[in-house]
Order: structure tokens, then C-alpha cells, then sequence
């Protein structure tokens, strides 16, 4: 058994092994952590920057004896962790945070959809498609244009197209692969926004600065923070998050990616059950970062104050981007987080930048 909260020494385990995994360790390494990374890979961003290194599949139960074994608490990078693999992990006897409940809604889009809308939390309106029939009938009930989204394994704009028509029904889930599916109406967002938020072992909740984001060809470009917002805007937000980290029986940090409608009303569009790329501003802008942040929670620390200190403008470094490493760090308001990724693959998150600037008093 666990208890918490855990010292300076204890080890954390993580699943996965890029750039957040990286980020994570860096962050419990400077709170007397040690850090367990099991990913695929031998030699990824956060390997190299962790104590131990268990190269194995998620599903191998080997490996994954090896990191319960050696974890006092686990936790995830990433969001397609197979759902088995932690019920191995608990069936181990291992800690594992934030809850498995939380990665299996945040897996299936129809069931994030079901249970954001049973909790309350507004989203657009949705169908279950499991065949063009379905999504024939989805016209009917939501009108035109519908966008089709795979239920699971979408990211960064994947697995989805928008259906104009009725009669284009077939065409979309060919193209979708025939998978089983969800049909979306347009949000109509006039902007794109993202809360960061943590709840503790003990329930506590801490509530990042509103963020805007832009999007290009489907991957975060540039996150901005904190977003102007009216008070009214800025509770909404805050009440949705509450009410999510509430209703999964949170620990730990989650992003919950937002749609501004141009009516003004808030819609959740999905949330991730770890630390999120709308979050990197934190690493510099805010009191307390979001991975040290969730490795607080997830050890049973309390929770740091969340305040910005900063106006922060986040870019991510795509593929080459990076090259231009030596100009960024010339520039004195600019702070650089590379990854150590060794081949700048086109599209790739190689790394970002916060470009700070004066804390407007105004915004909040
Ligand atoms: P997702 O894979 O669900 O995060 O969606 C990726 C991007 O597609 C979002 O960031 C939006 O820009 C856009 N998008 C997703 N759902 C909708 C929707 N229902 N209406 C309009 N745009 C959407």
C-alpha cells in the first residue's frame, strides 16, 4: 500500500515516453523524485532524462511488472494507453492516477460526448454512427453539414471529414475506414480556447488562466495566455472544468479544449486526461507549471498556486522549425524547450517557445 503523501525519493512510474513524459520528469526530478519511463522506444525524449528506463510495449506484462514493481505511483503521457494496461497495473497492485475511469471516457468520443452531457457540460449535438444508415438518419436529427468523426485513436484533425449531404454518407465512412463513428454539427466557434486544471488526492482544485489557441492543418500552432476573457466567459469556463475533474473523481492535471461559439456560449470539443500542449505557457508564465503541477497531485502534495506572472505567447516548433534554435535563443523575452528529438520529421512537435511579455492587469 501507498501512502501518501509520498516523500522526496519515492519513485513515479510513466507510460510513454515523449516530450510530456520528458517535461514530467524534469519537474519531479526537481521535487526529489525519481522517474520509471516504460515506452517502446529506448532512447526517446523522456527516457533520457529519467533514472530508469523499461523499453517494452504497453502491453507487455513483463514490462509492466517491472514498472509496479518499481513505481510507488503511476500515471500516462498519452491518451491511447490500451485500457489493459493499467487494469494490469492495478491488477498489480499499483497506484495508478489520474483514474483509468478518466482514459477510457476520454477514448471514445461518443462515450466523452455522453458523460461531459450527463455531468451537465455543454457540447454540440452528436449522433452515434456505426453505419452509413446511421449517418443518413444523423441528417435528419441535426441537420447539415456534419462532421464524422472516428470514435477512437483521432488526433491533431485525424479520423475526421466534414459530410455536406445525406447522399455523401457512404463516401465519408469508406473514407473514415467503415470504424465506428460519431456525427458532429459545426460548433461555430468564433475562437478556440483551452482551460488547464488539477485536483488532489484530497479533492482540492486548482484552475489555470484561461488560453487561446490556434490551430493550423489540424496541430497547435501558437497558444496565447491568458486569453481575454469576460468575468462571465472566464466562470463559465471555470464551472465546466470543475464540474469535469468533479465528475471523474480526478488526480492529477487534465486539458479540456473549449469552443467559443459566436453566441458567446462555451462547448466542451474533448478534454485530455494528462498534461496538455495548451499548457506549455505554464512552464514559464504561471506560479507553478503544469507538470509539477501534476506530479503534486498525483503524489498527494498539495496543489501550487496557479496565478500567471506572465503574458505568454506559446509556438510550437514543428519539424525543422527547430533549426532555428540559435536565433530563438538570442532573443532575451523568449524561453526554449527542445525535446531532443533526433529527426525532425515533418509536423513533428520538435520542441516550443514562450515569447513572455507584460501580464496585461486587465486580462485574467
Ligand atoms: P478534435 O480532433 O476533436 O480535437 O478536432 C480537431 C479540430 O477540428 C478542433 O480543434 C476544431 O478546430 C475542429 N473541430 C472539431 N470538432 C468540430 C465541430 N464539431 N465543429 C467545427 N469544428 C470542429
Amino acid at each position: 500500500m501507498t501512502t501518501f503523501p509520498l516523500s522526496p525519493g519515492s519513485t513515479i512510474g510513466i507510460l510513454g515516453g515523449g516530450q510530456l513524459g520528458r517535461m514530467l520528469a524534469m519537474a519531479a526530478a526537481r521535487l526529489g523524485f525519481d522517474v520509471a519511463i516504460l515506452s517502446p522506444e529506448a532512447d526517446g525524449p523522456a527516457a533520457r532524462v529519467a533514472a530508469h528506463s523499461i523499453v517494452g510495449d504497453y502491453q507487455d506484462p513483463v514490462a509492466l511488472k517491472a514498472l509496479a514493481d518499481i513505481s510507488d505511483v503511476i500515471t500516462f503521457e498519452f491518451e491511447n494507453v490500451p485500457a489493459p494496461a493499467l487494469a494490469e497495473l492495478q491488477r498489480l497492485g499499483a497506484e495508478v492516477a489520474p483514474p483509468a475511469r478518466a482514459l477510457a471516457v476520454s477514448q471514445d468520443r461518443l462515450v466523452e460526448k455522453t458523460f461531459l452531457n450527463e455531468a451537465g457540460i455543454p457540447t454540440v449535438t452528436f449522433a452515434r454512427v456505426d453505419e452509413a444508415p446511421d449517418l443518413r438518419a444523423a441528417f435528419q436529427k441535426l441537420g447539415a453539414p456534419l462532421l464524422l468523426k472516428t470514435r477512437q485513436g483521432g488526433y491533431d484533425g485525424k479520423g475526421q471529414v466534414w459530410v455536406d449531404r445525406a447522399g455523401g454518407a457512404d463516401i465519408a465512412m469508406g473514407a473514415l475506414g467503415d470504424r465506428p463513428s460519431i456525427a458532429e454539427s459545426p460548433a461555430d466557434f468564433r475562437r478556440e480556447l483551452a482551460i488547464i486544471a488539477a485536483r488532489g488526492r484530497d479533492g482540492e482544485i486548482a484552475l489555470y488562466p484561461l488560453t487561446e489557441s490556434h490551430h493550423e492543418g489540424g496541430i497547435l500552432r501558437r497558444t496565447t495566455a491568458p486569453a481575454k476573457a469576460s468575468r462571465r466567459l472566464l466562470a463559465e469556463a471555470e464551472r465546466i472544468a470543475a464540474t469535469l475533474l468533479g465528475a471523474l473523481d480526478y488526480v492529477g492535471v487534465i486539458g479540456v479544449e473549449l469552443f467559443e461559439r459566436d453566441d458567446g456560449r462555451l462547448l466542451v470539443n474533448e478534454f485530455a486526461p494528462r498534461v496538455h500542449n495548451t499548457g506549455h505557457w505554464t512552464l514559464d508564465g504561471c506560479e507553478v507549471d503544469q507538470f509539477e503541477q501534476h506530479i503534486r497531485a498525483i503524489a498527494g502534495w498539495p496543489l501550487g498556486p496557479t496565478a500567471a506572472i506572465h503574458h505568454v505567447e506559446m509556438t510550437n516548433l514543428l519539424g525543422e522549425d527547430v533549426n532555428g534554435w540559435a536565433r530563438l535563443a538570442r532573443e532575451t523575452e523568449s524561453r526554449l524547450w527542445l525535446y531532443g528529438k533526433r529527426d525532425a520529421l515533418a509536423g513533428r512537435k520538435m520542441g516550443h517557445v514562450n515569447r513572455l511579455s507584460r501580464l496585461d492587469p486587465q486580462a485574467t
